[in-house]
């Protein structure tokens, strides 16, 4: 078998988008008369820096040779949009199976999901490896290549992306595709099929905005499903449909971490006690601290996550937490977070047992008493309040969701959960 990772082909502004040009890539293979068996699109940590927008790397498993697949891949790198100076593009070929390749390059994808890599680190990987390496402008690309060679062997849960792509002639123009369509089959299909429509705003999450070659991309848990669903749109002319296997929703990203110990550009699960009452800053962010033992950690859900932040800002002094998010500049950016304990009373001054009223203070330390009917108390009393919130897990819209962050519908998470469609 040959393993061939691509990654930095494409630009912001000058469109491209390297899930093409790995579909453009296994169509040459086909064509030469090889076996495409399998189209993997990675998704690499998203705190990277350099990305264009969603950090994915593209692997193709094939059993064409090796020597004569890096012929082809070096013709599909002229693809990339290297008038754009941040393009970089990189691919990696390996002859192996995609399940043997080296440990350490196992680890490096995982790694890369995770955390910053470098340059040197992934071009010594690969030549120790013994994997080709082809590159363009600065070879950055190379990292997030070798990450997708890797990934295979390092990663379980794998979910699939139905991608349409559009006539070239038409790239970057407006999108024709029918919401109404998208809307039907999103419904038919939920919940194998899921973050294809955010149901609040109604609007079509599986259809870019972006000038790149994608029309829409259907994700699920099962290919089958993804393929209906994309079967039962309609829409301007389709150039041509592949189906990625991918760790799209799946957290993979997610690390067990403690407040007081995480890194900046990495992402964590979290345990915390709410310090102080949620605060809306200026452009609608929603803030909440939270300690364990002296550490505190600013947790943020940005103004883009929308209704989740009722739910930021439904949290109180003393509820229990766990946070997912990425860690930046010390703030996590929250993606999903479980209520493990909620306050479900607060201190208030006693009513009288005899009227009823309010009682007033007797004095410093000196408890509550109604003047009227001459009844004291000790102290304050516990009242219970009414909480618009409920134990469990509470995550982002899917107009919010980060590519790689695992909606709750998939399940597998301790405790209740409370989905966003
Ligand atoms: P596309 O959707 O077309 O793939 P993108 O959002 O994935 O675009 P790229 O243009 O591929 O962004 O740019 C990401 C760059 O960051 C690539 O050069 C890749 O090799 C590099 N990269 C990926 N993961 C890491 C990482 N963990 N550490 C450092 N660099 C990384």
């Amino acid at each position: 078998m040959t393993v061939v990772g691509l990654d930095d082909t494409d630009s912001r502004e000058m469109g491209m988008c390297t899930t093409y040009a790995a579909a453009e890539l296994a169509t040459k293979i086909r064509d030469s008369g090889g076996r495409v068996e399998r189209l993997l699109l990675v998704r690499l940590n998203p705190a990277v820096e350099h990305k264009t927008r969603g950090n994915a790397a593209l692997a193709v498993h094939t059993d064409l040779a090796a020597d004569r697949t890096t012929a082809l891949v070096r013709e599909t790198l002229d693809l990339a949009a290297t008038d754009d100076p941040k393009t970089n593009p990189g691919a990696v070929v390996a002859d192996c199976e995609p399940d043997c390749v080296p440990p350490q390059v196992a680890e490096f994808a995982l790694d890369a999901v995770r955390e910053i890599q470098d340059r040197t680190t992934a071009t010594l990987l690969a030549d120790t490896a013994g994997f080709a390496r082809l590159q363009r402008g600065n070879g950055r690309g190379c990292i997030g290549a070798l990450a997708a060679v890797g990934a295979w062997a390092a990663i379980d849960d794998w979910t699939y992306e139905q991608i349409a792509y559009r006539e070239p002639e038409r790239w970057g123009g407006d999108r024709d595709v029918d919401a109404e369509s998208v809307r039907r089959a999103a419904e038919n299909y939920y919940p194998a099929v899921w973050d294809t429509v955010d149901n609040a705003s109604g609007y079509p999450v599986c259809v870019p905005r972006t000038p790149c070659p994608i029309l829409y991309g259907i994700r699920g848990d099962d290919p089958e499903d993804c393929r209906a669903v994309a079967d039962a749109i309609e829409s301007e002319p389709v150039d041509r449909r592949a189906t990625f296997v991918t760790n799209q929703g799946t957290d993979v990203h997610l690390r067990d971490g403690t407040v007081g110990s995480l890194a900046d550009d990495s992402a964590y699960r979290v345990d915390g006690t709410v310090i102080a009452t949620p605060e809306t800053r200026e452009g609608g962010h929603v803030f909440v601290t939270l300690a364990d033992g002296d550490a505190r950690l600013d947790c943020v859900a940005f103004e883009p996550t929308k209704r989740f932040r009722d739910r930021v800002r439904a949290l109180r002094v003393g509820d229990e937490l766990t946070v997912c998010g990425e860690v930046t500049d010390g703030t996590l950016k929250l993606e999903k977070f479980a209520v493990r304990s909620l306050v479900r009373t607060e201190p208030a001054t006693p009513t009288c047992p005899d009227c009823g009223r309010t009682m007033s203070s007797a004095g410093r330390d000196q408890g509550y008493r109604c003047r009227d009917c001459s009844t004291s108390a000790d102290g304050k009393v516990e009242r219970p309040i009414e909480r618009p919130i409920e134990l469990g897990w509470y995550e982002v819209p899917p107009v919010a969701r980060r590519h790689i962050a695992k909606p709750l519908v998939r399940g597998g998470f301790d405790g209740a959960m409370h989905p966003e469609r």
